[in-house]
């Protein structure tokens, strides 16, 4: 007799996962990325977008899965963020009353369908991933969008305070030395992130909530995490062994998406697609690169410092500069300083988002002025463009150790001395010809073109097997269901 697969292919009955992202650019993108690989790989999935105003809606063609099985739906539910507040814990919290509400009535509805999700893919940001976990009888899956050493960090965030790292609070307490955790090369206690050595002690909101996000964090059936184990081999196989946490590094999670659906963007902001062919007029390697992020707002005098350096470096430039950081959504012109465009124009451009990841893919990029966010890190790494760092806030700080000391990718901006807010031309002058020319800059520009390939063959080896596993586990009904 014949085998009829029609019939058999009929009766399969897709898993069923809800990827829950938060809404920001530098968590989205990770988590469509995942989305997609599941969807290709036979798991149904329904998106949960949480829309908060200023992001446009997802293109579901970034995730369109298996159109043929109908495997790719997306849903949206309000953020509850308010945009007329700086973000705050207090926001924070209103915000995630909302969504997580929105999410309940969600899930009752479609906890009723034929077809009812089995898993909850969140990311672990929320903190509160859990509870739906428990309450609706799903296994869950976070993902975790920042670097492997704060999560680390966080895991021992007791051990920090029960040693007396934390809360730093005295005098000279931020220059004391952490060097008893096996997976990390010793760090400043001024290098962790920014959450765990806040100025109230350990009564800020923002480290009680990075606390009890790690907590959450724990609970869940396994962590993926948007990083490469070739990256951070140290730090995931402490976490796995002696932390007894599944986590599975799976990036990094970019390129997935972009190499699927190269025409479109899935840019949450409208982004200048006309630099690129510009670019294409440059010589190799000739161009720095400026972006700060979806986030961070740089304050005019700095920005002013960083366009007079840059000016004087004489070095051509391509640099993102968003006006609706600044008041009254001034033009690039206010923003900057008087005649910078007009005496800049034969070698810089200036626009208001890029297309990031081609920009670090193309050859006349020489180096990356970032903020170092962990999504612009690893982009920059995995097109092997060496960084000048220069972090705003959160783990960014941390995220810079690890570039100059551990992994020597980069340099930083300023020299450990300087305060942000005093950064001066002449600091950005030195160290942009240190990073594009500088026999200083000649080692590290090196290295970090070997991470290319490193990161090529993560993606197609390592974090695609972790991916993998995921999708097998689910198929199999392998996942556990989370406890408290
Ligand atoms: N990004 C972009 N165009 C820009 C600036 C940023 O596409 O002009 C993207 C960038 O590629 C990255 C994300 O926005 O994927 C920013 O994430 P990151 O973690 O670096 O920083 P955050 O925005 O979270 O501070």
């Amino acid at each position: 007799m014949a085998f009829d697969l029609s019939a058999h292919l009929h009766h399969y009955v897709a898993p069923h996962v809800l990827v829950v992202p938060y809404p920001a650019q530098g968590h989205t993108n990770p988590a469509l990325s995942v989305a997609k690989f599941l969807a290709d790989n036979g798991i149904s999935i329904t998106l949960v977008q949480a829309t908060n105003g200023l992001l446009p809606q997802i293109p579901s063609h970034s995730v369109h899965g298996n159109q043929a099985l109908k495997i790719f739906r997306k849903e949206t539910i309000p953020s509850g963020l308010d945009h007329s507040k700086p973000l705050s814990g207090a926001v924070l919290k209103v915000s995630f009353d909302v969504m997580r509400a929105a999410l309940r009535e969600l899930l009752q509805k479609l906890m009723l369908e034929e077809n009812p999700p089995i898993c909850l893919l969140i990311d672990s940001f929320f903190g509160w991933g859990n509870d739906i976990a428990v309450e609706f009888g799903l296994s869950r899956v976070d993902l975790w969008t920042s670097s492997a050493t704060t999560f680390y960090l966080g895991i021992h965030v007791q051990d920090l305070v029960t040693r007396g790292f934390i809360p730093a609070t005295e005098e000279g307490a931020k220059e004391k030395i952490v060097d008893f955790l096996p997976g990390l090369s010793p760090l400043r206690v001024a290098d962790m992130p920014q959450n765990l050595i806040p100025e109230e002690g350990l009564q800020s909101g923002m480290f009680i909530r990075f606390r009890s996000v790690i907590q959450s964090a724990k609970w869940a059936d396994r962590i993926l995490i948007n990083t490469m184990y070739e990256l951070d081999t140290n730090v995931i196989e402490c976490l796995r062994r002696e932390d007894h946490i599944h986590i599975d590094p799976v990036g990094p999670l970019h390129v997935d998406v972009m190499s699927v659906a190269p025409n479109s963007s899935v840019s949450l902001v409208q982004q200048d697609d006309h630099c690129l062919s510009l670019l294409d007029r440059q010589q190799q390697s000739s161009v720095l690169y400026c972006a700060f992020g979806s986030l961070a707002s740089i304050d005019e005098n700095v920005v002013a410092e960083l366009a007079h350096g840059l000016e004087a470096s004489g070095e051509s430039f391509l640099w993102v500069i968003r006006p609706d950081k600044y008041k009254n959504n001034a033009s690039v012109e206010e923003i900057l300083p008087e005649g910078f465009m007009e005496r800049t124009r034969d070698r810089g451009l200036v626009i208001s988002w890029a297309p990031q990841l081609s920009v670090l893919g193309h050859s006349s990029v020489g180096a990356f002025l970032t903020h170092c966010g962990w999504n612009s890190v690893l982009e920059s790494l995995s097109n092997g463009v060496p960084m000048l760092g220069f972090p705003q806030m959160a783990e960014q700080n941390t995220n810079l150790k690890l570039i100059v000391h551990d992994w020597k990718v980069g340099l930083p901006l300023l020299q450990q001395e300087v305060n942000t807010q005093k950064v001066e031309r002449k600091h950005v002058q030195r160290a942009i010809t240190a990073i594009m020319r500088g026999d200083e800059g000649l080692q590290i520009r090196m290295r970090a073109r070997e991470w290319k390939e490193i990161a090529e063959k993560a993606i197609h080896g390592s974090s695609k097997d972790n991916l993998q596993k995921l999708v097998d586990d689910l198929k199999q009904g392998k996942l556990k269901h989370p406890k408290y």
